[in-house]
């Protein structure tokens, strides 16, 4: 009875944030109308994900769907995010993160769409927990192939990922992290995009990156 009431709690929470993190991200210029969806993992078989279709000013905590993990519906009046599998495959393989934000924010998706991963342009690239940003192959969206293509790409501890013509998925323990690292992710696509448009842009080599690495663990 406390657990259950515990996880009711949990995904009251979870809603609520989920809402403002979309606006938020939406204010930002990551999200842009329905593009992109955000979820978090409460426990082993509880997620809760943004509905699919709906623009982010108009998601209200209601519409939020509560599915386990394999994305089958709990509860919610809506559709769930068509990205469901592509959520459930990530948390599966991955233990260590418990929200991802999918977006097609525009400097990332330039380079996914260029078929570019992203290289250690910037030191910043450490809140992604690598040195390169891999790009996941395409598929179309929605599909359990685009969702293991997502998984593959993205081993642990990385916590971003691009998707070839597509956008960014990232993914930490909590979703301000989530949401914190996906704008950092646009960020640097934006240096990088830049920077390749006028020269050959600098990367920084595995030793600077690894003081970096060591140095951000005490951020
Ligand atoms: P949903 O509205 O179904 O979440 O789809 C948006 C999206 O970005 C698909 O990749
Ligand atoms: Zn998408």
């Amino acid at each position: 009875m406390a657990a259950q009431l515990g996880n009711e709690n949990a995904v009251t929470g979870a809603r609520l944030q989920l809402v403002a993190c979309g606006r938020d991200l939406l204010a930002r210029g990551l999200l842009s109308q329905t593009s992109g969806n955000l979820s978090v993992r409460i426990d082993e078989d509880t997620l809760c994900i943004t509905p699919s279709a709906m623009p982010y000013d108009q998601i209200e905590a209601g519409d939020i769907v509560v599915t386990d993990a394999r994305g089958n519906v709990r509860s919610g009046t809506r559709r769930p995010s068509s990205e469901t599998p592509l959520h459930c495959l990530v948390y599966a393989s991955r233990p260590d993160v418990a929200a991802i934000v999918h977006t097609h924010s525009p400097h990332a998706t330039t380079l996914a769409v260029l078929g570019l991963p992203i290289p250690a342009v910037h030191y910043l690239i450490a809140v992604t927990k690598t040195t390169l940003i891999q790009v996941a192959p395409y598929a179309t969206y929605g599909t359990d192939e685009l969702a293991r293509n997502v998984r593959a790409a993205f081993g642990a501890p990385a916590r971003a990922v691009l998707i070839a013509n597509h956008g960014v998925v990232t993914a930490a323990p909590t979703l301000a992290e989530a949401a914190g690292v996906a704008e950092s992710v646009e960020t640097l696509a934006g240096l990088y995009y830049r920077a390749l448009a006028v020269g050959k842009p600098l990367i920084l080599s595995d030793e600077q990156m690894a003081q970096v690495l060591a140095k951000h663990e005490h951020y």
